[in-house]
């Protein structure tokens, strides 16, 4: 049994209601209850919009591969939003809903599917905090820090 943190974005839409879906159903999945952040608002990362970010962290016991985590995930995207998250040329656009992977214990996966922990976890503050509520004595495989840390790092 592993403990997988996610994060959960919306920036169109009910974003409140779209990410307590998203919870439900990954409840649903994992057949475990998780252990939830605060949301936290911020402006978009990455490119410009004027609609403001809802992100949230969830915990959730997790007894099946990395992968099959990820595809549970990206199925549930797809159920609640079948709309793209990047534009034709790539680059990032508003989206309806985004389920992320933050980490699995402090495993290190490099694939071509999945990267863990999330390689641009330590650069969001939306993903910082909220790992910081949930999973304060996690460390960073890679960087050796816990969330407090990376969020002193960030200066955020
Ligand atoms: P982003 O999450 O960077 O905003 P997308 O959700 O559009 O962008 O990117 C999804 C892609 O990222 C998928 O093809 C998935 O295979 C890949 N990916 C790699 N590592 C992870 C991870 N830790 N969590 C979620 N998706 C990941
Ligand atoms: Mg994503």
């Amino acid at each position: 049994m592993s403990v997988a943190y996610i994060n959960i974005g919306s920036n169109q839409g009910d974003s409140h209601a779209v990410i307590e879906q998203a919870i439900a159903l990954i409840e649903f999945y994992s057949r475990s209850a998780a252990v939830r952040s605060d949301y936290i608002t911020t402006a978009p990362w990455g490119f410009e919009s004027q609609n403001e970010f809802q992100n949230i962290g969830i915990a959730i016991d997790w007894d099946k591969s990395p992968l099959e985590l990820l595809d549970t995930l990206q199925r549930i995207e797809r159920t609640i939003s079948p709309s793209p998250h990047r534009d034709a040329d790539g680059l990032y656009i508003d989206r309806v809903i985004d389920i992320d992977i933050i980490a699995i214990d402090e495993e290190i996966i490099n694939t071509e599917r999945l990267t863990v922990p999330h390689p641009r976890m330590h650069l969001r503050e939306f993903v910082l905090k909220p790992m910081y509520q949930i999973a304060p004595g996690w460390r960073h495989p890679m960087l050796a820090a816990s969330p407090k840390e990376l969020i002193e790092r960030l200066g955020c």
